[in-house]
């Protein structure tokens, strides 16, 4: 199966945030592959902007330099990137200063789809809405895309929203969460709501629990200062976590439309119960083989912020109510990888039990590696002999079902652009539901802070602390091994 590539309408995008780390290694490699698949028109404009004073072709190697950087040598090629650059300009602007702002007007057209991409910290939103605005170059229709970390707590994302809502309309505010642009987080949508297979099985009545996984092989290092600040609750589960758990336990929408989906995670996000002390655990990687400790990379001795995290949550809706759904993140663990493991229950009665045991179905969702799906289904092992009975795969790796041989599937990044400029919020958070998922926050952390809790050691290249496997065991449950 080939995907078909739709060219979008021409535009003029401004990156606001060009000459920083996320520019370079994702956001304009994203828009040179849209390139050299043909949905990049090739009069559409990218118009870098930072405080740094460079000119066109100071930009232009700026670029390429990432191209070479961050895109496969498979596809770097030198007439490609030379037309791709030449639609690469930049004008030095700085978000709380006055200069620039002229220039950038005069070089705005018209009549294209105009999109600002905020990729610049935070303390930055604000500024630079009003200055679109007071200067006349944002108009109704144009777009505005922002970077997370949307706020630290319910407080100063209440403030982001108003400051952006000052000169935006919500319709026009794209928040990124990159997850939601993976192809398998869409093909949840699809595979739940296109089958007549999964849905009527999918609630408390067939479902025995739901595990959620980001594990990450690497440490903080580079990043620990920043890191400090926040820790895994903030960084991994206010956001990305929470909106697969939003994916997976939503209702349908009544139609695949922005706002009667995001309507639908924001009901989720407010049916989460509190989460209890006991039903969560902190930790933090010691030194180890791979590197140093946690404290050492976020050079605090006394660090209490955890770079793991696990917990149990209770959703008190009908769907759900009774079927906990666990999540867990962290940093140096054993495997990179990210999956929701949607575990079914065992069957009523066992027919089979003195030949051997059925064991229950499973349906994972693979965000990385390799974007996928299985079902795990119980067959009778081949051969005489008895009625034995194998757990065996069905295994959907979109790479391989859906791509010509070595095709890769585009990065998150390329989708979401592409979105934006397409005027399509779908896969975009709305501001309430951002405020929602802060909410359901915040007296979690503030919990913790209040007990001074001390996160528990846990070895690099492992699960995490034993006390996370405790969380599941309990309940007569066990995590996914990440070594499976
Ligand atoms: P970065 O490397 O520090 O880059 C920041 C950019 O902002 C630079 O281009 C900088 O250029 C510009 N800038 C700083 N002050 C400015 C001002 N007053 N006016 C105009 N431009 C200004 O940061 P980053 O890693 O690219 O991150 C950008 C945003 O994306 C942040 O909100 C971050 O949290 C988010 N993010 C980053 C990543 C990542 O992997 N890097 C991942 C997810 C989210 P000048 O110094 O030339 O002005």
């Amino acid at each position: 199966m080939v995907s078909r590539t739709i060219p979008v309408d021409t535009f003029d995008l401004v990156l606001f945030g060009a000459t920083g780390d996320l520019a370079a290694r994702k956001i304009l490699p994203s828009l040179y592959r849209r390139f050299l698949a043909g949905q990049m028109p090739e009069d559409a404009r990218i118009i870098g902007a930072a405080r740094s004073e460079m000119d066109d072709a100071g930009f232009r190697k700026l670029v390429s330099e990432a191209l070479n950087e961050f895109v496969s040598k498979a596809k770097r090629d030198k007439d490609q990137i030379k037309a791709f650059l030449a639609q690469c300009s930049y004008i030095p602007i700085d978000a709380k200063g006055d200069g620039g702002w002229a220039q950038l007007k005069e070089a705005m057209r018209d009549d294209v789809v105009k999109a600002f991409y905020f990729s610049v910290a935070p303390s930055l939103f604000g500024p630079l809405a009003k200055r679109l605005r007071s200067h006349g170059i944002a108009c109704e229709d144009s777009r505005l895309v922002v970077e997370k970390p949307f706020g630290v707590d319910l407080e100063t994302a209440k403030q982001l929203n108003a400051d952006l809502a000052a000169s935006f309309e919500e319709a026009q505010i794209y928040r990124i969460d990159h997850f939601l642009g993976k192809e398998t987080v869409q093909n949840l949508m699809a595979v739940r709501f296109a089958n007549v297979l999964f849905e009527p099985l999918w609630n408390e009545r067939y479902i025995d629990h739901v595990q959620i996984t980001v594990a990450e092989t690497v440490g903080v290092g580079g990043r620990g200062a920043y890191y400090d600040t926040s820790g895994a609750m903030r960084d991994m589960v206010q956001n990305h976590l929470m909106q697969l758990l939003c994916l997976t336990a939503m209702e349908p929408p009544t139609r695949f439309e922005p706002d009667l989906l995001r309507d639908e995670k924001l009901k989720v996000i407010r049916a989460l119960d509190p989460v209890d002390k006991s039903e969560l655990v902190r930790g933090q990687y010691k030194a180890g083989s791979e590197g140093p400790s946690y404290q050492e990379d976020a050079e605090n001795p006394d660090s209490r912020t955890e770079s793991f995290i696990a917990m149990k949550i209770g959703i008190s809706n009908w769907r759900w109510k009774g079927t906990p759904f666990y999540l867990r993140t962290g940093k140096r663990m054993t495997k990179r990888l990210s999956e929701i493991v949607v575990q079914f229950k065992e069957t009523p009665h066992s027919i089979f039990e003195r030949d051997g045991h059925a064991p229950a179905n499973a349906l994972t969702i693979r965000l990385q590696p390799d974007e996928g799906m299985d079902l795990s289904m119980t067959i009778k092992e081949p051969g005489p002999g008895g009625m034995r009975l194998v757990n065996v795969p069905l295994d959907m790796t979109f790479a391989d079902a859906l791509g010509p041989e070595g095709e890769e599937i585009p990065d998150a990044y390329e989708r979401l652009i592409m979105d934006v400029i397409r005027g399509n919020q779908t896969l975009f958070m709305r501001g309430d539901e951002v405020e929602a998922a802060w909410a359901w926050t915040d007296p979690i952390i503030e919990g913790w802070v209040e007990r001074r809790a001390q996160p528990y050691a846990y070895a690099q290249g492992s699960s995490g602390p034993e006390e996370a496997l405790a969380l599941l065991h309990r309940d007569n449950r066990r995590w996914r091994d990440l070594g499976d």
